[in-house]
């Protein structure tokens, strides 16, 4: 097992009824590992964290975690298991508070470092605005309560879905600082990221999506924007 990445992507397919959204995606993370997912909309980036967290149905071998297939694994077990998603617009519940959002996190995962004290000191504005209900948080405040759910579970692998989307630059900046710490913390993670400048200063990989398919990947330290900016784009 000691080879083995901790995440392997293997030729996965993917469906939303007779529509496909993903063909043939493979990947792998290693343990340590900050690889982004970057693509225009509907290139297929958060179809592919949905099915790594058993969000979506796939064949059992097409994603293998830790050595063991788990892509038919129900998202509880798969949360279990060491991966937790942040969904994309973050899917906070609005009738509780930000402590209480976060104790949900910790409910279906693992023992392990990440209790409310860690995620505080991670964030401390969460600490000081641990009894308003989620709602009444600012934009980047959510995102981090999200982030911060995710890491109650105690995951191995930390699956992030757009965490900038709608926040300004600065904001951005200060929850993108925040992950390696994350990282050192022994949690490897997949950023899923349409800024590509972003996605390269954070990432030691990156895979680039196009119309559900792998249309360029590389180490982040062997591609530029522009060598980027095709596949991307599709031009
Ligand atoms: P975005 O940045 O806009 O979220 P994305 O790269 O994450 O884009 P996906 O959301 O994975 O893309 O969508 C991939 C494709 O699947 C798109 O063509 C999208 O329209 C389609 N799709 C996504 N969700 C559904 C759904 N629930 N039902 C049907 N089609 C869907």
């Amino acid at each position: 097992m000691s080879d083995a990445p901790l995440l392997e992507v293997d030729a996965l397919d993917a469906y939303y009824g007779d529509f496909q959204a993903l063909f043939g995606v493979s990947m792998k993370v290693e343990p340590g590992q900050v690889v982004a997912v970057i693509g225009a909309n509907g290139a297929g980036k958060s179809t592919l964290l949905k099915s790594i967290a058993g969000l979506m149905p796939s064949r059992a071998d097409a994603i293998r975690f830790e050595g063991k297939s788990i892509g038919d694994a129900p998202a509880f077990a798969v949360v279990g298991r060491g991966i937790a998603l942040v969904p994309e617009g973050r899917r906070l519940f609005p009738s509780l508070s930000v402590e209480e959002n976060l104790l949900i996190g910790g409910q279906l995962g693992r023992p392990g470092p990440w209790n409310l004290e860690r995620v505080y000191a991670l964030f401390p504005i969460l600490a000081e605005r641990r009894h308003v209900p989620s709602t009444s948080l600012s934009g980047g405040q959510q995102q981090m309560v999200a982030i911060s759910r995710a890491l109650m579970s105690n995951p191995r692998l930390l699956l992030c879905d757009e965490i900038s989307l709608g926040l300004a630059p600065i904001v951005v900046r200060d929850i993108y600082a925040k992950l390696p710490s994350i990282v050192a913390d022994g949690i490897s993670l997949v950023i899923v990221e349409q800024d590509i400048v972003q996605a390269l200063r954070a990432a030691n990989h990156v895979y680039c999506l196009q119309e559900g398919r792998v249309a360029l990947q590389g180490a982040a330290s062997s591609l530029t924007r522009d060598s980027i900016s095709a596949a991307y784009f599709g031009v």
